[in-house]
């Protein structure tokens, strides 16, 4: 099942804008999946595994 991913997350070292580097593959993003970001602001890079959302539903 594919799942969403935001285009951008808030920066957590200085609260600026992330945006999105990786491309969805053709089916969507899958649990498990590694996502890049770059904060535009601080330039650092931000590696996020895509949650499986049957396993927030459980919290
Ligand atoms: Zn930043």
């Amino acid at each position: 099942m594919p799942v969403p991913v935001p285009p951008e997350i808030v920066c957590v070292d200085c609260g600026g804008r992330c945006h999105l580097l990786s491309h969805a593959p053709e089916d969507g993003f899958e649990p498990g999946d590694v996502t890049a970001y770059r904060c535009s602001e601080c330039l650092d890079r931000w590696d996020l595994v895509v949650a499986d959302p049957a396993e927030d539903d459980l919290a």
